[in-house]
């Protein structure tokens, strides 16, 4: 099994709802364990900024699938969850995206990992924060020294009420 971080986004049709449906649909993964979500947090748009606030969270699971294969699953939920296709960064149900498969490298036309914008995106490392200690990533160093560098950006954690069911 390797261990692996997703992280989940949705800023459309209740995306607090749509966070926690997704977190347990990661729960049911062919081949896979799940192991803990982060708490649910809030953050301003990227790129387009006339579209709704994000929800955010990322999760980790340990799997035996291959990295194109857990892609092919993660693209399956989204479509699952309604998402259509949209312009850069635009409004999303659902977005799945493989931050880390174990320490591995991977540089194919449909995934790239570890995922580009892990170093710089406060909704991503917050999240994972809260639920690593110690973490190498590939290319990038060590996670600690990542967090430090991060740039302010707006996030907010949800309220304790909005984070209820966040472990399956
Ligand atoms: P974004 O998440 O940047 O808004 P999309 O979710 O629309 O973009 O993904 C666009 C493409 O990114 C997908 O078709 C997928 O093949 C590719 N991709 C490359 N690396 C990854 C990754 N690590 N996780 C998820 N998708 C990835
Ligand atoms: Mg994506």
């Amino acid at each position: 099994m390797v261990e692996c971080y997703i992280a989940l986004g949705s800023n459309l049709q209740q995306p607090e709802e749509q966070l926690k449906q997704a977190i347990l649909a990661l729960n049911q993964l062919p081949k896979s364990r799940f192991v803990v979500a982060s708490s649910l947090y809030g953050s301003a748009p990227m790129g387009p900024q006339d579209q709704p606030d994000y929800v955010n969270a990322v999760a980790k699971i340990e799997t035996s699938l291959a990295p194109l294969t857990l892609l092919d699953q993660l693209q399956a939920l989204e479509m699952a969850f309604g998402r259509v296709k949209s312009e850069r960064w635009g409004a999303r149900v659902l977005d799945l995206d493989l931050l880390l498969y174990g320490d591995q490298i991977i540089d194919h036309p449909r995934l790239k990992v570890p995922h580009v914008g892990i170093a710089q995106r406060a909704f991503v490392l917050l999240p994972l924060s809260e639920i690593v200690d110690e973490l190498f990533i590939p290319k990038l160093g060590r996670f600690a020294d990542l967090l430090l560098k991060i740039e302010k950006q707006t996030l907010w954690r949800l309220p304790d009420e909005s984070n209820e069911v966040k472990r399956a």
